[in-house]
């Protein structure tokens, strides 16, 4: 029997828009879809917010009843305790934070984020009850080196170890060389290693599970391209920066197919 996954598209807005701002962002983000009659639930909608601001948009999306999904930039691999600092799946959980963006390139790069770490709070958000979106992808020299698939699958591999069947989990394929650059990948490249990276999944946690698990492209994505990508069979969605920041933009991208 086919499965069918629901599309997710996904607003990283890094390090932008104050809790203040992210209350006039959501809000507008929510009335332009509905103006644009965007108010069915075939394709599920998700902010990942700073972590000053995730109180006051989950009592935002609470109180206007707005479907959008709540998520973290990133968790802490321990639970409670001596870690100045860090911010734990517990908190989030109690947030009503249904995901939490696990070893993005950002991460990985400017916090000296290993592959370990990656799987370690890839454990601890599933500790919690929430879904990590698991970040891998390839540098340019990587891509010369190694072509675009190696790298992102060992990655990914690591991210899984000691992940169960019945996880719920979200892998998004962002290339390094195509964050923020404005030059995406190819949506031929995109299927080419999302593929693969279903494959890792169907090996590691059934096969089951990989015609459950949305696998997201990101990098670079607008309304523009989004279409391209979503006809690809294993893109189920985006990871989107940039324009995750701009309503309009946004709202385009959600509404892709019409
Ligand atoms: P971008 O960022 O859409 O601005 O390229 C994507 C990301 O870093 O998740």
């Amino acid at each position: 029997m086919a499965v069918t996954r629901t599309p997710l598209i996904a607003g990283n807005w890094k390090m932008n828009l104050d809790h203040l701002q992210a209350v006039a962002f959501v809000q507008k983000l929510h009335w332009t879809l509905k103006d644009a009659k965007h108010d069915d639930d075939s394709v599920e909608v998700a902010v990942f917010p700073p972590f000053t601001d995730l109180r006051t948009v989950q009592t935002l999306l609470d109180a206007d009843k707005i479907p959008f999904a709540l998520g973290a930039q990133d968790v802490s691999a321990h639970d409670a305790g001596a870690y100045t600092g860090e911010i734990s799946g517990a908190f989030l959980a109690k947030l009503d934070n249904r995901y939490v963006i696990i070893g993005h390139s950002e991460r990985r790069q400017y916090h000296a984020e290993t592959d370990e770490v990656v799987a370690a709070k890839v454990q601890a958000a599933l500790r919690h009850g929430l879904a990590p979106v698991i970040c891998v992808g390839e540098t340019s020299e990587d891509l010369e080196k190694y072509g675009a698939s190696a790298v992102p699958v060992g990655q990914l591999e690591v991210a899984l170890e000691g992940v169960t069947a019945d996880a719920d989990i979200v892998v998004a394929y962002e290339p390094v060389w195509a964050i923020g650059s404005g030059q995406a990948a190819t949506p031929e490249q995109a299927q080419d290693v999302c593929a693969k990276l279903r494959a890792v999944v169907a090996e590691r946690l059934g096969e089951d599970a990989a015609a459950r698990t949305r696998v997201l492209y990101g990098g670079s994505v607008k309304a523009a391209n989004i279409a391209s990508f979503m006809r690809e069979p294993d893109v189920d969605g985006a990871l989107v920066g940039g324009a995750s920041l701009v309503v309009d933009e946004f709202a385009a991208i959600i509404r892709y197919q019409k």
